[in-house]
């Protein structure tokens, strides 16, 4: 029996008899929301580049609240969005946030928020719409990513489109920010988040800064979000499978080189799924598309690379996937 079976099989022990991990993940009998595809930087960019074109140039009609819990602000604030313009949406880290003429909001789906753009307020609901705002016509041509031109999902300057924000296990959250109101949003203030790991300013000589403050393993360094913001547990798996590491490796064993491979494999990666996910994605923006994975949650199947069996380990509820073979 080839070496990689042996240990496949002692991973997944409860495997009789060999399937794809998917199949007898315990997640499909008892879902688990950990075991969810969360959000990270390539689906949140697609996600914001799109509601850019969708929503920007338009003045907010109403802005409710069904789920009050999820919703960071007071009634009068949700009201005040009333009547001003969205300027700008955008991403950053894991967080998207809404410019508005005078006020501004912030959305951390977290691990089960999803974002839906309802061309007309009659498209049906999805349960556990938590945050809605419904937007007027556009009355001000605005700029909008270049793949999204002409996109058919762009609904039209006279409709009044709606963003929908849903979560069913309602772990997410919606900061309201109106000017002058001091309001914390954990996790994304200046000190809690490094540049986007896609931040054209994120050079090699500043990764190779910054990643000497982090000595710990690279699957847990590529998650931090203060090291760099936007990869989380999918995309940690995907880049560290690029680089030919392994996630348990200690950043302090890197060779030199090896530190900027994974800067390439890292730029790379997330740069190859923002490309497969224009075409992918639009327009059901709450789904996330993550079959095009070469390592994560394919433990079991073969390495695109070497084809021996992909090792998959499960702790704290997080799948990790590696080749044990051609990552070291
Ligand atoms: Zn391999």
């Amino acid at each position: 029996m080839p070496k990689g079976r042996v240990n496949l099989a002692h991973v997944l022990k409860r495997r009789q008899p060999a399937k794809p991990f998917s199949e007898n993940c315990t997640c499909q009998r008892e879902p688990n929301p950990y075991n969810r595809d969360v959000p990270e930087l390539p689906d949140l960019s697609i996600l914001a580049d799109a509601f850019a074109a969708a929503f920007v140039g338009r003045s907010v009609l109403a802005a409710e609240a069904p789920g009050p819990l999820t919703v960071r602000g007071t009634p009068d604030e949700l009201r005040a969005l009333v009547g001003q313009r969205l300027q700008k949406f955008y991403r950053r880290g894991k967080f998207l946030w809404l410019e508005f003429g005078r006020d501004r909001v912030v959305i951390n789906a977290m691990l089960t928020g999803r974002l839906q753009l309802a061309a007309d307020p009659a498209v049906k609901k999805p349960q556990k719409t938590l945050f809605i705002i419904r937007f007027g016509a556009r009355d001000r041509p605005s700029p909008a990513a270049a793949w999204t031109s002409g996109a058919e999902w762009i609904p039209a300057d006279d409709a009044t489109p709606e963003l929908r924000y849903r979560d069913v296990a309602q772990m997410g959250k919606v900061y309201l920010l109106p000017r002058g109101v001091e309001r914390a949003v954990p996790g994304a203030g200046p000190d809690d988040m490094g540049p986007d790991a896609d931040d054209p300013d994120l050079t090699l000589d500043v990764w190779r800064q910054r990643i000497k403050r982090h000595p710990g393993e690279l699957k847990n360094l590529l998650r931090n979000q203060e090291f760099v913001a936007g990869v989380g547990n999918a995309y940690s798996d995907e880049i560290l499978h690029a680089a030919e590491l392994l996630p348990t490796r200690k950043r302090g064993t890197l060779a030199p080189e090896e530190v900027d491979d994974l800067y390439v494999a890292t730029r790379a990666t997330l740069a190859n799924a923002i490309e497969v996910l224009r075409e992918r994605v639009p327009p059901t923006f709450e789904k996330e598309v993550r079959d095009f994975l070469a390592v994560h949650n394919r433990g079991g199947e073969a390495c695109p690379r070497c084809g021996q069996r992909i090792t998959q380990t499960e702790a704290g509820g997080f799948v990790t996937s590696y080749c044990r073979h051609c990552q070291h």
